[in-house]
């Protein structure tokens, strides 16, 4: 077992750490606050290379490892979460999933251009009625001829108002329950795709742009259909155990950047004559933090250098999108607390860091969801 990034991840994880540090972090909150971030970064990322990362080369990819591409999940979420997520659906739900299950022609037209960031990617799956229960999504599909017309409302789509293409779930017989389900790419400009913001303020992830999504009515060629009919599940299955290393990855990069910032806080404010960081409860805070950082990092690389080796792993994904996402919640709650006052305040990034981390508990599968998973696997439980 080598423990060493190899010198091409080693070279990755600078060229990131140093795109995030200049050109993401300083602007965080900035992005944060007006509740958007400028499309100037998406057009670095394409260029860093990041939105192909680990696409095969022949069809505008980078053909990084899932370990160089879990790096620059947790370089850039160690950043910002909003840019992070971004990246995570897009590349990880969308364009991972069309390589997964696209025709040729599907990946042809579509993967190198989403590498190149010329069109944004979203995933619709979550209902107002069906959120962990895939299942029972209400969202129809009614074959008409050589077409299909699309029914349902979808909510919490991150990227749906500025993306171009989209992953659409709708049931072709909802009495088939998850074997009715079936996956589309739909142009978010064909008739009867319509969207808007969500309503209300979300607590993080600030930056990013969360749509309701109706259609109605909504036409699609039958050579649209992802993967064939009947087997949406298993698609919208595959791209979230891509997607849950992108966050498992990304909440590293937020337990990371807890410990940064309690570094640099606790080693210069003085209570009691003496440094913060001298008090011994302080350091078995930093201690314990760097513990569980260090733990899920392990199970996150440990799940990307398996995939590497074309294991199956939905368990361990799971496991480091379950363990990361709440040693980072641990970590952002010491972090706000090892700060005192200060850290109650957007002056301080801890703040974002603690309203960020909770999303990660909940999208891509809340952390109840990754126990049944693992308890699945382990006891062989839910089979029927
Ligand atoms: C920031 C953000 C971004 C998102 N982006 C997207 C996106 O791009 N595309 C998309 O499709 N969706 C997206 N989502 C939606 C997200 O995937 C869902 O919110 C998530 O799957 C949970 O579904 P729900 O909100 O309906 O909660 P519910 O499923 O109603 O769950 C509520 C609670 O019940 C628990 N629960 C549910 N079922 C069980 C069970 N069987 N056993 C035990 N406990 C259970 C859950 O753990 C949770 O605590 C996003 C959500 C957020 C917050």
């Amino acid at each position: 077992m080598d423990f060493q990034l190899s010198p091409l991840q080693k070279e990755l994880q600078a060229r990131m750490r140093a795109f995030a540090q200049n050109e993401v972090a300083p602007f965080a909150r900035q992005w944060d606050e007006n509740r958007a971030m400028p499309r100037e970064i998406i057009r670095r990322l394409a260029e860093l290379g990041v939105l192909g990362g680990p696409l095969p080369r022949e069809y505008g990819g980078q053909g990084w490892d899932y370990v160089s591409t879990a790096i620059a999940y947790e370089e850039i979420g160690r950043a910002c979460s909003s840019t992070r997520g971004f990246i995570a659906v897009h590349l990880g739900l969308v364009s991972m999933c069309i390589k997964d299950w696209g025709t040729e022609e599907q990946k042809r037209a579509l993967l190198p251009r989403l590498a190149r960031g010329e069109i944004i990617g979203c995933y619709a799956l979550t209902e107002p009625n069906a959120g962990s229960d895939v299942g029972s999504m209400e969202s129809t599909a009614t074959r008409d001829g050589d077409h299909y017309l699309l029914n349902g409302t979808k909510i919490w789509i991150s990227n749906g108002n500025i993306a171009d293409v989209a992953l659409v779930f709708a049931s072709v017989d909802r009495s088939l329950k998850h074997r009715g389900v079936t996956a589309f790419i739909v142009e978010t400009s064909a008739p009867g795709f319509h969207r808007e913001k969500m309503e209300g303020q979300e607590l993080g992830h600030r930056a990013s742009d969360h749509a309701v999504i109706r259609l109605q009515n909504c036409r699609v060629h039958k050579s649209a259909l992802l993967g064939k009919e009947g087997e949406g599940f298993k698609v919208a299955m595959g791209a979230l155990d891509h997607g849950r290393l992108g966050v498992a990855a990304g909440a590293v990069g937020v337990a990371q950047a807890c410990i940064d910032a309690c570094v640099e806080f606790l080693t210069k404010r003085q209570q009691f004559g003496q440094r913060l960081a001298d008090f011994q409860m302080v350091q078995q805070a930093m201690a314990d933090m760097f513990v569980e950082t260090e733990a899920a990092r392990l199970l996150t690389y440990k799940a990307a250098a398996l995939k590497d080796a074309g294991v199956r792993t939905t368990s361990e994904t799971s496991a480091a999108k379950l363990y990361a996402t709440e040693a980072a919640s641990r970590a952002a709650s010491k972090a706000v607390f090892l700060h005192g006052s200060y850290g109650y305040t957007n002056l301080y990034p801890v703040e974002r860091y603690y309203r960020d981390i909770k999303g990660f508990e909940i999208y891509e599968g809340t952390s109840f969801i990754q126990r049944i998973i693992i308890a699945r696997d382990l006891l062989g439980t839910g089979k029927k």
